[in-house]
C-alpha cells in the first residue's frame, strides 16, 4: 500500500507549475513535501486528490486512482481552510465527518474525543467565525482526521498555529502516523520536516529538486555547497 507519483506534470495554459514530478510515500510513514511559496506544493495535493487533472503524469494510490469525495480513506486539510463561519463547531464537524462516510454516532464521539484532545471542548456550541484563527484550523485539522483516514494529507498543517498548539498537532499526527495511517503533509520549514518525515522532496517551481531519506537529502545538499537552513528550505537559490 503506497502512494505513487509518476512523471506527474500540471500545467495551466503556458505556464508549468508541477514539472515531471515522482515520488513513492510508503504505508505507515511520513513524507514531508517542502517548497516556497509558488513551488507547487498546493497543485500537487489538489492532483492526488482528484481536484484537479494532471496534464501528463499517473498517480495510485494502492493501484488506483483516488477520487477524494468517494474515498473515506483519504482524510485532507486543504491550505484554503474551507469552514462554514455560521456553523456551530460540534454541527459543523458531524457535518464533515458524516460527508466523509461516518454515520452520526460515530461523528458525534470522534467530535468530542478531538475537541478534547486538542483542548477545546467547550467551543462544541460556538459559531465556527466566533473562533480565532488558530482554533478554526484545530477544528478543520480534526475535519480531516475525525473519519481514521489511511492516508492523511495535509497542506501547510502547521501555519498560523502558535507553539504549544505546534506541538500538540505533531504529537497527534505522529500517533496518527503510529496507529498506521501515511501522512504526506507540506511545509516551507525544514525543521517541522526534519523531526517528523521518514523521507522528503524538496522542490522549486514545480521541480523536484531532491527527495529520499533526510540523510542522504542533507548529504546532496551538501556536496553542492547549499545549506539548508531550519526555518526555510534552501539558501543560495
Ligand atoms: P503556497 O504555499 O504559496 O500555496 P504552493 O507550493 O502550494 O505555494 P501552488 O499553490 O501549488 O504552490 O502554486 C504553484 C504555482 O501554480 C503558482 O505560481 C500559482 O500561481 C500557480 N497556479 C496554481 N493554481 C493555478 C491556476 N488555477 N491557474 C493558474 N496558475 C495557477
Amino acid at each position: 500500500m503506497a502512494l505513487q507519483l509518476e512523471q506527474v506534470t500540471k500545467r495551466f495554459g503556458d505556464f508549468t507549475a508541477v514539472d515531471q514530478l515522482s515520488l513513492m510515500v510508503e504505508e505507515g510513514t511520513m513524507y514531508g513535501f517542502l517548497g516556497a511559496n509558488g513551488a507547487g506544493k498546493t497543485t500537487t495535493f489538489r492532483m492526488i486528490l482528484g481536484l484537479l487533472n494532471t496534464t501528463e503524469g499517473s498517480i495510485a494510490w494502492n493501484g488506483r486512482t483516488i477520487s477524494y469525495e468517494t474515498s473515506p480513506q483519504i482524510g485532507y486539510l486543504p491550505e484554503e481552510r474551507g469552514l462554514y463561519p455560521k456553523m456551530k463547531v460540534l454541527e459543523q464537524l458531524m457535518f464533515l465527518g458524516q460527508l466523509r462516510g461516518m454515520d452520526k454516532v460515530s461523528a458525534k464521539s470522534a467530535s468530542f474525543q478531538w475537541l478534547e484532545r486538542f483542548e477545546v471542548p467547550h467551543y462544541t456550541n460556538k459559531k465556527v467565525e466566533e473562533l480565532s484563527k488558530g482554533n478554526q484550523q484545530k477544528i478543520q485539522v480534526i475535519a480531516s482526521l475525525m473519519h481514521n483516514p489511511k492516508l492523511l494529507i495535509l497542506d501547510e498543517p502547521f501555519s498560523g498555529l502558535d507553539p504549544v498548539n505546534v506541538e500538540m498537532l505533531k504529537k497527534a499526527i505522529v500517533d496518527f502516523r503510529n496507529n498506521g495511517a501515511t501522512i504526506l503533509f507540506s511545509s516551507h520549514r525544514m525543521d517541522h520536516v526534519e523531526e517528523l518525515c521518514e523521507q522528503l522532496s524538496i522542490i522549486h517551481h514545480g521541480q523536484q529538486l531532491v527527495s529520499g531519506k533526510l540523510r542522504d537529502v542533507k548529504r546532496s545538499f551538501g556536496k553542492q555547497n547549499v545549506r539548508i537552513r531550519s526555518d526555510f528550505p534552501l539558501e543560495g537559490m
